[in-house]
């Protein structure tokens, strides 16, 4: 039996540009489609947050000369292109879904409108929140806490290509200690790279819990709603 109802999933841009760590490859969203078709068919309603880092980081780029606005809306409107990646890819899974833009592009999304993203929910939709929070100076971690805490998800779960939260990078530190509960405090004061510090925040002040956990596991979405161990829990202090 499933732990949740309504859960927002969390993926990084990176996640579409497979190896390549850039742009997107078709090949490497059809693997994900599947991982989330199979959470889809528990009747769990899905909502998904897409970043744009495969396309476009305003930061990085505002450091090479970019104007920094100018560049965080090129970085949101990348989201709206993985937005539309993930779309198609999902409908060719036989998954329907909305794509609702932060940004207004008429053409190709709907405004989000919190009433009616939580009226596709419960219709079996999956909900893709594209553009980010649509204003500069934010990331879609933060984007993706906001989403949850407005349309009332019990959960964010976020897809990185390691198990979870770890004392130090796994991948540059191979005996790195995971943990299986963090609180968000701890990982604020440790500095741990979960979510940035306003996205944490967000979750620690609304009681949103974030499910750290690797999606290149497969059926790792399926066991954790379950309530299975698998990844990283970040929530509140057992002492509040
Ligand atoms: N961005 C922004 N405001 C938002 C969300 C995103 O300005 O609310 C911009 C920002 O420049 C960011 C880029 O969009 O670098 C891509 O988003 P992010 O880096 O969060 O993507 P991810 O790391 O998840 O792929």
């Amino acid at each position: 039996m499933a732990l949740y109802k309504r859960v927002l999933l969390k993926l990084s841009g990176e996640a579409l540009a497979g190896e390549q760590k850039f742009g997107i490859v078709p090949e490497a969203i059809q693997p994900l489609c599947q991982e989330i078709k199979k959470l889809y068919e528990t009747g769990i309603q899905i909502a998904l947050v897409v970043g744009g880092g495969n396309i476009f980081r305003g930061i990085k780029s505002s450091e090479k000369g970019i104007d920094r606005v100018t560049a965080d809306y090129m970085g949101m409107l990348g989201t709206v292109i993985n937005g539309l990646a993930f779309q198609d890819a999902l409908e060719k899974s036989g998954v329907s879904s909305r794509l609702m833009s932060s940004i207004s592009i008429v053409e190709l999304s709907e405004p989000f409108i919190r009433r009616r993203a939580i009226k596709y929910l419960e219709d079996g939709q999956i909900v893709i929140f594209a553009g980010g929070t649509g204003n500069p100076y934010f990331s879609t971690d933060t984007a993706a806490s906001l989403r949850a805490a407005q349309i009332n998800a019990e959960v964010i779960l976020k897809g990185t290509k390691v198990d979870g939260v770890f004392e130090s990078d796994p991948v540059k530190n191979p005996g790195a200690k995971r943990f299986d509960v963090i609180s968000f405090n701890e990982v604020l004061k440790r500095g741990l790279k979960v979510m940035d510090a306003t996205a944490i925040a967000m979750c620690r002040d609304n009681g949103i819990p974030i499910i750290v956990f690797n999606l290149t596991r497969k059926d790792a979405l399926l066991r954790l709603v379950n309530g299975e161990p698998e990844g990283t829990i970040v929530k509140e202090d057992s002492n509040g």
